[in-house]
């Protein structure tokens, strides 16, 4: 049997690190939203009780240390499954970029496996298996909008973000995640408004969502890579409503209602930024 999953990338709408644990990790608060910009996952059911993986990528490995082969691994180990399956990945989303495209992927296996292998786990079943493998797991388990908290295993779903359009401009640089988190100094932090943006969330109020994006990472990331404020400042003049970094960067997004704006920036960042996309938020 063959079966297909999207693996759509995320942007962060809001990002807050709250405290840190004595598991070493931060409590975080984040708003994530889906966008048209995903990895295609295939699933080819094996008789043999192994996992493969085969993609295209320079940046991504194709063995164990991937982290589809991780959630296939632990898929397969937490429900005692036998049988094997090789899993074909379409890299479309930049890695290291704040997207979670790894994290998507994850998501995506866990999905698929469920459906190959007729387990019918509910997608919150899922997620808390998915918060195994990684802080984005959970929220991409269910995708469209969602506020993450604790390690980012508690998922609630928002009501669905406008349907606007995202100009994505990722400098041509990877950013670890680990160093930027390693880097926080928690006193400081310039918290976002999360509280404004739910509202403005729940009232469908776009330029009220655009006023109150926040990433508490951005300085941190900055700092390390000054030309992400460089994209940022850029995607402003060039007329977007709103711009954010993503996750810990250094992918900077732009949101505008109307295509024709998008277009107009997506053309001005493209002379300016080696990988820049149009897509529509899903959310
Ligand atoms: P996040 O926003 O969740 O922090 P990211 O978008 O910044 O994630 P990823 O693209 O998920 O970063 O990649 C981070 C690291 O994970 C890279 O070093 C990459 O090699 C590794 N990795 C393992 N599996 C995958 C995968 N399936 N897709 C992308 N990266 C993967």
């Amino acid at each position: 049997m063959v079966l297909f999953e999207k693996a759509p990338a995320k942007i962060n709408l809001s990002l807050d690190v709250l405290s840190k644990r004595d598991d070493g990790y931060h409590n975080v608060e984040m708003i994530m939203t889906t966008i048209d910009l995903s990895d295609r996952i295939e699933f080819h059911e094996l008789k043999k009780d192994r996992i493969t993986i085969s993609l295209e990528s320079r940046f991504v490995p194709s063995d164990e240390r991937n982290l589809a082969y991780k959630a296939a691994a632990l898929f397969k180990e937490r429900y005692g499954i036998k049988a094997g399956v090789h899993i074909k990945i379409e890299k479309n989303i930049p890695v290291s970029a704040g997207l979670g495209g790894g994290s998507s992927d994850a998501a995506a296996v866990l999905r698929g496996l469920n459906r190959l292998w007729s387990k019918n786990l509910s997608l919150k079943e899922l997620a808390c298996l998915g918060a195994e493998l990684g802080t984005d797991v959970p929220f991409c388990v269910y995708g469209g909008t969602g506020i993450a908290t604790g390690r980012g295993e508690n998922v609630e779903l928002l009501k669905t973000a406008p349907a606007c359009w995202v100009v994505l401009a990722k400098p041509n640089i990877g950013v670890s995640s680990g160093a930027v988190f390693q880097q926080i100094k928690l006193h400081e932090i310039e918290h976002p408004n999360i509280e404004k943006l739910m509202k403005a969330l729940d009232k469908n109020d776009f330029s009220m969502i655009c006023a109150h994006l926040g990433n508490a990472l951005e300085s941190i990331t900055m700092a390390l890579h000054p030309e992400v404020r460089h994209i940022k400042e850029t995607m402003m003049q060039a007329g977007a409503t709103g711009t954010l970094m993503s996750g810990s960067g250094p992918t900077v997004y732009g949101l505008a209602m109307q295509e024709s704006k998008a277009q107009r920036i997506y053309n001005g960042m493209r002379g300016f930024c080696e990988e820049v996309f149009l897509v529509r938020l899903l959310g």
